[in-house]
């Protein structure tokens, strides 16, 4: 099966998923989205009133600003993937608990197995949670660490800033670190940038096409 294939796969099994009593309250699952071979996989908390309308991540108020913070950065929102801890949204956006995350996680582990970024963004404290068991987001928000085969940065769940206008600069700050932070993730695992468009080959032009010039 290829990336995109288990990518696909993986959807298919969450919009079925009635392993938590989350799928009994749920409208639409939310498996995530992006593409196979994102760099980024920024990886929020859970689905919202939106969300859970309309079977996408970060598509209300939280998702403008997040989709405003990657553009700060150069990225595009179609560049990156999106998605959450947990698939269904709890109801009236309570906290997911301890065995909705616990049996969600599998999800969240084949889609980052299929898509092998460089670099995890955590959003908010259940996502940080995962990578960093224990953190404090006031104290590590911003700092890129390697955790295994990649590297994870905690930041500030978007909407939480929106809420805490102390919080903005901070966030924004963030982001706006984050092209460096990649050029230093691609470095460190000594992966080449998604592939440019190649530039014409002069060697091999036509020498009476360029006489044409
Ligand atoms: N907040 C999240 O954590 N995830 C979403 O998909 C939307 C809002």
């Amino acid at each position: 099966m290829t990336p995109q294939e288990e990518l696909e796969l993986i959807s298919r099994d969450v919009a079925a998923c009635t392993r938590c009593a989350l799928h009994t309250s749920r409208k639409m699952a939310v498996p995530g989205e992006g593409p196979v071979d994102a760099e980024i996989m920024c990886i929020g908390e859970g689905p919202g009133f939106h969300e859970n309308e309309q079977g996408r991540p970060f598509v209300g108020a939280a998702g403008k600003f997040l989709e405003e913070l990657l553009k700060a950065a150069g990225l595009k929102r179609s560049e990156v993937w999106i998605g959450n801890v947990v698939k269904c949204r709890p109801p009236g956006n309570r906290d997911p608990l301890p065995d909705e995350l616990s049996t969600c996680n599998e999800y969240l582990e084949r889609q980052i197995k299929a898509i092998d970024p460089s670099i995890i963004i955590t959003l908010g404290r259940f996502s940080m949670a995962k990578f960093l068991p224990g953190a404090k987001i006031s104290s590590v928000h911003g700092q890129m660490k390697k955790i295994g085969d990649r590297y994870v940065i905690p930041m500030f769940h978007p909407a939480a800033a929106l809420h805490q206008a102390s919080l903005k600069p901070a966030i924004l700050a963030d982001f706006a670190k984050l092209p460096e932070m990649l050029e230093e993730a691609r470095r460190g695992l000594g992966r080449a940038p998604a592939a440019l468009p190649a530039a014409p080959d002069a060697t091999q032009v036509d020498p009476k096409q360029l006489s044409m010039f």
